[in-house]
Parts: C-alpha cells; structure tokens; sequence
C-alpha cells in the first residue's frame, strides 16, 4: 500500500503455536512483546497507541514519506549538561549526524557560565572543590597534633579559592567544546524551543534566530534552582547557582532549605570558618534515612553550625548594600505564630529546583509534563508520550537527580537508538554521597522505606559506631561516624539498604554500590578480607552489633 513511498511498513500479528517464541524475539528486538508491533523503514515505532500518536504529532506521515532525510540532523540535543553532551557525543560517535544546544539564562544577579550544565559550573564540581577546601582547614588543625608547627594565623582567602575553582571550570568548559569538536557533534550556544513536532527555533545571546529540524529529539534542560515566592528573594537573595562565583566573601550566612544543597553548602562555608546557620523547614535531607540524616546534623551543630528549625522566611530587605551587604530576614514559625527576625550578610535560597521545562515549545508538540512540577514522564526508555522526543537527567519525573544518572541515561539512550543496543538506565541501588562535613554515603533503601516494603520482622540491620584511625591521634569525632547495613531476611540476608557517614564516603559507597548490584549478601560481605586500615574495612567488619529494625 505504500510501495509508492518505497517503504515498507510491517505489521505483525501472529496467532501461530510458536507465538511465545516470536514475542521473546521482538522483546529482544524491540523491548516490545505485544502486538501490533510496528516497523517503518527498518525503524521500530512501537505498538498501536504510539503509532496513532505519531500519526496524530505528525512523524508517521514523516516516517512514510521517506523525509528523514530532509532533516538538517539525526538528533538535536536541547541541552549541554551531563545527560545532553553524554548523549550527543555517543549519537556521533556511532554515525549520526548530531547537534547539542545549550544556552544559560543569567540569574536574577546576573550570573552566567559556560558549557557543561549544572554538574560542571554550578553543582559537583565547584561543590566538592569547596568542600575539600573546608576539609583541609580542619587537615590543618589536624597537622598540629601530628607535630606540624606553623606560628602564623591561619586564615582563608575567598577571592583566591573562587579565582582557582573557577579557572578551572573553565579548562572543563573548553575541553566539552573540544571534545564536541573532535566527535563532530555541532554545538550552538542558543536558546532552543520547539515550533513544530520536527522543527525547533534557536535564539543566540544576541537575539538572532535560527531553524533547525531533527528526526528525533533528546530534552536534557535540567533544573535551576526555585525561588521563595516572598518579597525580597530575588532582589537580595542568591542561590548555590551564584555562590561558586560570588566575587566576595559571603560573610554571616543564612541558608534555607534542608537538603543536598542547603547541607552541603552550609557545611563548607562553616568549614572557611563563616558564621552560619540553616533553616529548616521540616526535616534534614527529607527522603534519606533520617537517623543518618540527623547524625550528620548533629555533627555540623557539634561543629558550630546553626539550625532554626520549623521556620520557614517571610521577608528579606536590605539594611545596608555592599559586598556583602546586610540584610533582615523575617521568619515565622510552622507551628507556633511566633516570628522571629535575624541579620546576616548573605541569604542562599537552596529550596529546591524547577525542572526548564516550560518555555521550550512542548504544548507546542503534545509532549506531556506533570503540571504540578513540570517533571517530564518516560518510559522505562526515556521516551516521552512523543515517540520521537526523548527526555534525560534531573527533568525525568521520579528518578534520581545526580550526574552519573543522567550521563549513563543518556548514553545508553544513544547506543538504543543508533547502535541496536537494548540495555536500559537502571536506576535501582544508584549510590550517592551527601557532601556534608562529615559526608554521608547511601545505596538503596533507607530503613524508614525498608520497613514500609519488608517489616521490621523481615529486616536485620547490622550497625556500629566507627573511628577513623586519622581521627584518633588529632582526638575527634569520636563517635560519630556510623555505619548500617539493612538485610531482608526474607531473601538471604541480601543487603538493600547501605549508609556510612563518615570520611571518604563517596570513595567508601562507590565498591559497595558495584557489590549492591550484584546482590551482595551479607554472609559474602563477612566472607570478603577488607584493606587495613581503612573506613571500609570497618563497614565490612559491620557485624558487631545486630538488630531488629525498631529493637536495638
Ligand atoms: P544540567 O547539567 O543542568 O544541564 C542542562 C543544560 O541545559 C544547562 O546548561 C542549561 O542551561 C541548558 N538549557 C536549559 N534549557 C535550554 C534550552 N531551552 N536551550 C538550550 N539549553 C538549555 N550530582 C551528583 O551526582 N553529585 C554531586 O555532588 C552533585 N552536586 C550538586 C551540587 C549542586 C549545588 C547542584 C545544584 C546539583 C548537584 N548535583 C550533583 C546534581 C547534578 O548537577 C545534576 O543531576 C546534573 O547536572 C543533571 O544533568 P542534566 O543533564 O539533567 O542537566
Ligand atoms: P530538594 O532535595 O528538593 O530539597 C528542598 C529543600 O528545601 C527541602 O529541605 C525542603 O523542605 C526545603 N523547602 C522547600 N520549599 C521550602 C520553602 N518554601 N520554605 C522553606 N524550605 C523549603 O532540593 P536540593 O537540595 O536543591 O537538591 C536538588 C537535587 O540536586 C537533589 O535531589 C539531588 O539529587 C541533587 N544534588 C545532589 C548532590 C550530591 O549528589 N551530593 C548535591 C546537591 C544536589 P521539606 O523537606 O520540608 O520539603
């Protein structure tokens, strides 16, 4: 029927004896078993409601009418971060000819960066930088007891950490361009918003637009960081997207927010020896196990650091401007009517991310987001209700908003488009660290979620309190390190929940992360001969003290 096209379109169904074996065949193929299972142009579109989506967003007359080759690219990437230059790159090393946009909208201070997204500019990179700053004030108080003799005051230069962190970030902004470059994937630094189901708009600093069509599309926008919705956020507040750059010291600090980046970023400024203190809404790190969540806290206020809980802001004016200035913050509690009122030199919003999802064209071609966060759902392939239109990273609705998360999906992704791959993002058991002073390391569940799942009878939970050797001789921090091991009991012991806080908890979490994966249980943790003397060892040795969730 369409043999004037010069296509050949296939639709299987099949009543046969070996029909099982022809739907393991197509599950393998395609990741598809049912039918009607459709193929265009050696191209699998999927089964009945994706081809009435296509035919309806246009890409099936697209697919039909031999056009693909009428597009400028195989694939647009509308976003230069972790996911977005991960997935480019792989596209054009297996052929395709592949573009990735990116383009930085200034903060309302007028912040702006190079490319590379989040991760590089204004997340991990200058974060875990910062942090090691901080970590090396105490190294150095450290070095005294262990006899190092330095008579001068030690004191810390902003302007030079700043200066050092941010000349580096721009050596990664130009080796991605590079790399981009030498992989032959075409980069525009420009605005990218969807005119039609094929066709986007690109819209350069200097307002000149430009018109490029795709046979398929990858959203990797990424989030940037919310605002309070209260007067004088915008005008006197900056966010961790202004911090790593700020051209001054940031002196007295407020920051509000209770999470990952309110934490760690607190965290290293206590550690540059500034006065700071974190308001907390409700909870610390709020989806985390919270007996380690509060662990760590109770370690950064045993380190100085303030927390005003159960408040939330209602104001913020300027009593003074400068660099820093001062400002008055206004806040009322969530329990009481009480308001209280403070002054700080610098006020750090970390409430949160909005996902850059809402000016970007997608009403314009039906892809569908959540309206209550502007989180974009996917398949478990990363493809949205557009067959054409894949989505990775931190604007994915339900998964982990972290780095490797968005570059493994985004490779993945380009191997299952162009290089007949079938192996998906696996997002279970994905290892991650908290940046905290003491940092805190976790793979898979925390004990509130594990009892939910399995009950407190099914679990055995295996923990003990841990000091570092390096902490001993300088005598600190005793008894705050801490490390558990959650087994379901149900299936072997098999270990589902990990959480160390404690020195090097990245480094620590990323082996037991890979043993996770392959299902590790506990009696092989207790069968494997750990490295002496290290902090890992002492979780593998983690078998000093058992309890029943709930029972200590
Ligand atoms: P991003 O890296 O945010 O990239 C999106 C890019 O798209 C941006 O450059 C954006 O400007 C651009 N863009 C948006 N809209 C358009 C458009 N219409 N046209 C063109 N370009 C557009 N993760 C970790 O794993 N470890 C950490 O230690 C860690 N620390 C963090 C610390 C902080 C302070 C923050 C904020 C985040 C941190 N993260 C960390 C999270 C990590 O940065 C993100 O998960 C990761 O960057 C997500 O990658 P992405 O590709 O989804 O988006
Ligand atoms: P988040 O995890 O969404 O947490 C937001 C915090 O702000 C919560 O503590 C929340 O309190 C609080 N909050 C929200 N609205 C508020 C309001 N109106 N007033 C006062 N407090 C309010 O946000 P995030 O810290 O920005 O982190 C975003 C993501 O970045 C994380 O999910 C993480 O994946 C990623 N990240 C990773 C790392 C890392 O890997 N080390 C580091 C930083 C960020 P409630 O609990 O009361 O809601």
């Amino acid at each position: 029927m369409f043999g004037h096209y010069n296509v050949f379109v296939f639709i299987l169904f099949f009543f046969s004896e070996n029909g099982t074996d022809y739907q393991e065949m197509l599950l393998e193929m395609t990741g598809q078993k049912t039918v009607p299972n459709v193929f265009i142009n050696k191209t699998h579109l999927g089964g009945c409601d994706r081809t009435l989506q296509a035919h309806k967003d246009g890409s099936l007359q697209h697919l039909l009418s031999g056009e693909n080759e009428a597009y400028d690219y195989d694939l647009i990437v509308i976003g230069g971060g972790s996911g977005g230059l991960a997935c480019s790159k792989e596209a054009a090393a297996l052929g395709k000819k592949v573009m990735v946009l990116d383009y930085v909208v200034p903060t309302p201070k007028g912040t702006t960066w190079g490319l590379g997204g989040t991760c590089v500019n204004v997340g991990c990179i200058p974060k875990k930088l910062m942090h090691q700053t901080a970590l090396l004030g105490t190294a150095l108080q450290d070095a005294r007891k262990f006899g190092w003799e330095f008579d001068e005051t030690v004191k810390h230069n902003w302007d030079t950490m700043k200066t050092a962190v941010n000349s580096y970030i721009g050596s990664l902004n130009w080796g991605y361009r590079v790399a981009l470059r030498d992989k032959n994937v075409n980069y525009v630094n420009a605005y990218a918003e969807f005119l039609e189901p094929h066709k986007i708009k690109a819209v350069n600093k200097r307002g000149k637009e430009t018109f490029y069509t795709a046979d398929k599309f990858v959203l990797a926008t990424g989030e940037r960081p919310r605002y309070l919705g209260i007067p004088g956020d915008k005008e006197y507040c900056i966010t961790s997207d202004d911090l790593f750059s700020l051209p001054y010291c940031p002196g007295k600090t407020l920051l509000i927010g209770a999470s990952y980046v309110s934490l760690e970023c607190g965290g290293f400024l206590a550690g540059l020896g500034l006065d700071v203190t974190i308001m907390v809404r409700s909870i610390l790190l709020r989806g985390f196990d919270q007996d380690m969540a509060n662990r760590a806290g109770a370690h950064m206020e045993e380190h100085g650091i303030k927390f005003l809980r159960k408040y939330v802001p209602i104001k913020v004016e300027e009593l003074e401007a400068g660099t820093p200035g001062r400002l008055k913050v206004t806040a009322k509690s969530t329990e009481t009517d009480e308001i209280i009122e403070g002054e700080y030199n610098t006020v750090l919003i970390a409430v949160g991310r909005d996902a850059c999802t809402d000016k970007i064209g997608l009403d314009k071609v039906g892809v569908k987001v959540n309206p209550k966060n502007g989180k974009v759902p996917v398949n478990d392939e990363e493809q949205t209700n557009v067959p054409h239109i894949f989505a990775i990273g931190d604007i994915l609705e339900g998964k982990w908003e972290l780095t490797p998360v968005a570059i493994q999906a985004g490779k993945l992704l380009a191997r299952r488009l162009y290089g007949g791959s079938n192996v998906k993002c696996d997002y279970i058991n994905v290892p991650t660290t908290v940046f905290t002073p003491l940092e805190y390391g976790s793979c898979g569940l925390p004990e509130e979620k594990a009892i939910e799942l399995y009950g407190t009878e099914n679990l055995e939970i295996f923990h003990s309190l841990l000091w570092p050797l390096e902490f001993t001789v300088p005598s600190r921090d005793n008894n705050q390190c801490y490390a558990k091991l959650i087994c379901n009991k149900l299936d072997n012991d098999r270990v589902i929940g990990f959480h160390y806080l404690g020195p090097n908890a990245g480094e620590v979490t990323q082996g037991f992360g890979v043993a996770m994966k392959c299902g590790v249980t506990k009696e092989q943790l207790d069968g494997t001969i750990g490295i002496h003397p290290t902090c890992a060892e002492l979780v593998l040795y983690i078998c000093w003290s058992s309890r029943r969730s709930g029972l200590d």
